[in-house]
C-alpha cells in the first residue's frame, strides 16, 4: 500500500489522459509522473530524508497535488499546514512535528518573515508560485526543471504518510499520524460504499490541508481519476469552471451551495455535466436541499459525509437515496448515513458499552483507516484509542437500520436540570431567525440547574433584536428547558482556523475557578 501506486498505474495505462486541471492549466499523467519524480529528486538533493516532514503552506492548486505525490515518492511525511492559522499557530505545528522543509505559494510569502523569526529550526524554503522567487528560497519550478527524475522510494504500508493537524475546535490542534495504510484503507472503504468512476471529474475547492480535501485527492489518485482545483471557493469561478471543464462532481458545504443557487449567474450557467454534489460538516437544511433539487439539472445526486481527521476522512456516508421526497418526509436526509464498508461503529456509554438503538451516546470507531495516534502525545493517544476503539468525541444515536444521527460534540452537550440539551439543536433554531448571523450555545454554571443554556449571538448588519424576542422565537420550535436562559449579543465570535466557533473560549470566563 503505497500512495504513489495509483500514479504508477495511471502512467502505465493512460499516460496521455488529463490528471489535473488548474485554472485552464492541464497536466497529463505522464507529465505529472515526470514532475513528481523530478521534484522528489530535487527535494532529496536539498537534504530531505526518508521519514522527515515537509510542510506546504499554500492555497489549492495542481502544485499541491504534486507536493503530496513528490513527498511520498521521496519517502517523506507531509505536514499540510492550515493557511488560515496565525503565524504562532503555524510555527506551533512546524515545531511540534519538527518540520524542516516548507513549500510556500505566492499568497503566503508575507508570513515567512514571522515564521523565520520564531520557528525553532529554520526550514529550507521552497517557493511554489508564478511570481519571482525571493532570495534565500528555492524555486519549485526550477527544482523540477533542473533535477533528474529519481526512482520511487516505495515507502508505504505502516510508514507515516501525513501528520495532519485537527481543527483545534476543542483544544490545541493535535498532529494526527496517518500511515499509507490508513489512507489507502479509507479510500478503498469509501469506494466500496460509493464507487469512483474514472471518467468523473471532481472540482476541489475545499482546502487541501484539511482531511476532506486531501483524503479525497488521495482516494482519486488511487482510483486513477482526475481532479480540477480552485484556490478557494468563489461562486462565479466555481460556476464558470463547472461549465468550462464539464465538472461531474463538486464538494460543496451547504452554505456554499446556498450561495451558488442564489447567485444571478446561476441561471445562465450550463451545469448539465454535474452528476453529484457531496457535502459534509453538518446536515443540509431541507429548504436548501429542496431548492437545489429543483434548480439543478435532473439526476444530480447528493451525498453527505461525516468524518474526522483521525479517520482520514469519512466515517459514515448518507447516499442520494435518502435525499428524495421519502427521505425528506422521514427525516432520513438529516442523517450522517451509515458506516463506510469495513469500519465498525458503535454508540457507547462512558464505559464503552454499546447502547440500545435510539439512545444518545458517543461514537466509537474501529477499523484499518484509523490513525496511529497523536504525534508526541502518548497520553492523549491512550485516551482516544482504547482496545483499538477510537473515541470520536461526537454524540449521536443510531436507528434500527444503522443510520447515524450526529447530535452534538460530547463536550458541547449541556446538562440542565438533569435534561440533556444539544447545543447544535438550539443553534439550528437560533439560526432560523432572519436577524441572526452567527450563534453559539454553551452551558454556563447555574446554582439550581447545574448548567444553564446560554446563547451568544451576532446579528446581521443593520438588524436589531432583543433577547426576549429571540427566546420567544426558540419556544416556537423547541421545549422550554432547551431555550436559552440568557442571551448575549456580540459583534464577533472567536473562530478556529477552520472557521468553527471556539466554544471553549466562550465558556472559559464563566467556568474560571468553578468546575
Ligand atoms: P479538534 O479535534 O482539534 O477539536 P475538529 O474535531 O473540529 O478539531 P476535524 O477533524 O477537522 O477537527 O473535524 C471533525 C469533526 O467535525 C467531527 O468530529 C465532528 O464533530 C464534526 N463533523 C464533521 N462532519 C460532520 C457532519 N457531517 N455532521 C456533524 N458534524 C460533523
Ligand atoms: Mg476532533
Amino acid at each position: 500500500m503505497h500512495l504513489t501506486q495509483g500514479l504508477h498505474t495511471s502512467i502505465q495505462m493512460t499516460p496521455d489522459a488529463v490528471a489535473s486541471i488548474y485554472r485552464g492549466r492541464r497536466r497529463t499523467y505522464r507529465e505529472l509522473g515526470d514532475r513528481v519524480a523530478r521534484l522528489a529528486a530535487g527535494l532529496r538533493g536539498l537534504g530531505l530524508g526518508e521519514g522527515e516532514r515537509i510542510g506546504m503552506l499554500a492555497l489549492n492548486s495542481d502544485r499541491y497535488q504534486e507536493y503530496m505525490l513528490a513527498g511520498w515518492w521521496a519517502g517523506a511525511v507531509l505536514n499540510p499546514v492550515n493557511y488560515r492559522w496565525s503565524v504562532p499557530e503555524i510555527v506551533y505545528s512546524l515545531d511540534d512535528c519538527d518540520t524542516r522543509f516548507l513549500i510556500v505559494d505566492d499568497q503566503h510569502l508575507p508570513l515567512i518573515e514571522g515564521i523565520l523569526a520564531t520557528a525553532k529550526h529554520q526550514p529550507v524554503l521552497i517557493h511554489a508560485g508564478d511570481g519571482e522567487t525571493p532570495a534565500g528560497m528555492h524555486s519549485f519550478e526550477q527544482l523540477i526543471a533542473e533535477s533528474a527524475p529519481m526512482e520511487d522510494s516505495w515507502r508505504g504500508g505502516e510508514d507515516l504518510a501525513v501528520i495532519m493537524y485537527t481543527g483545534g475546535t476543542t483544544g490545541l490542534p493535535k498532529g494526527v499520524m496517518l500511515t499509507h495504510r490508513c489512507l489507502w484503507s479509507c479510500a478503498l472503504m469509501r469506494m466500496t460504499t460509493c464507487p469512483v468512476d474514472r471518467d468523473s471529474l471532481v472540482l476541489i475547492t475545499s482546502p487541501m490541508f484539511h482531511v476532506a480535501g486531501m483524503g479525497l485527492v488521495a482516494q482519486r489518485l488511487i482510483a486513477g481519476a482526475p481532479n480540477a482545483y480552485l484556490p478557494f471557493y468563489e461562486v462565479v469561478e466555481v460556476l464558470e469552471t463547472i461549465q468550462r471543464e464539464r465538472i461531474t462532481e463538486a464538494m460543496l458545504v451547504p452554505t456554499m451551495l446556498q450561495a451558488l443557487l442564489a447567485h444571478p449567474k446561476f441561471a445562465e450557467t450550463d451545469l448539465s455535466s454535474l452528476k453529484r454534489i457531496s457535502y459534509g460538516a453538518a446536515p443540509i437544511n431541507a429548504a436548501v436541499l429542496e431548492r437545489a433539487l429543483e434548480l439543478l439539472p435532473a439526476g444530480v445526486e447528493f451525498t453527505h459525509a461525516y468524518g474526522m481527521t483521525e479517520n482520514c476522512g469519512p466515517v459514515t456516508l448518507n447516499l442520494h437515496e435518502n435525499h428524495g421526497p421519502e427521505g425528506r418526509a422521514s427525516g432520513l436526509y438529516r442523517s450522517a448515513g451509515r458506516a463506510i464498508a469495513g469500519l465498525q461503529l458503535k454508540i457507547a456509554d462512558e464505559q464503552g458499552q454499546e447502547l440500545p438503538r435510539g439512545s444518545v451516546g458517543e461514537i466509537l470507531l474501529k477499523g484499518p483507516s484509523l490513525m496511529q495516534g497523536y504525534w508526541g502525545k502518548p497520553e492523549e493517544t491512550a485516551k482516544a484509542l482504547q482496545n483499538g476503539w477510537f473515541s470520536s468525541g461526537d454524540a449521536a444515536y443510531m436507528d434500527a437500520q444503522g443510520y447515524v444521527f450526529v447530535v452534538d460534540r460530547v463536550k458541547d452537550m449541556i446538562v440542565s436540570g438533569g435534561e440533556n440539551v444539544y447545543s447544535a439543536e438550539v443553534e439550528n433554531v437560533l439560526a432560523k431567525h432572519p436577524a441572526v448571523a452567527l450563534c453559539a450555545v454553551i452551558g454556563i454554571p447555574h446554582d439550581t440547574w447545574g448548567e444553564a443554556v446560554h446563547a451568544v449571538v451576532t446579528l446581521k448588519p443593520g438588524a436589531t433584536l432583543g433577547a426576549d424576542e429571540l427566546r420567544a422565537h426558540c419556544r416556537e420550535f423547541i421545549a422550554g428547558y432547551k431555550c436559552p436562559k440568557s442571551v448575549e449579543f456580540r459583534d464577533t465570535l472567536p473562530l478556529s482556523g477552520a472557521g468553527k466557533i471556539l466554544k471553549r473560549d466562550l465558556r472559559e470566563p464563566f467556568w474560571k475557578g468553578k468546575a
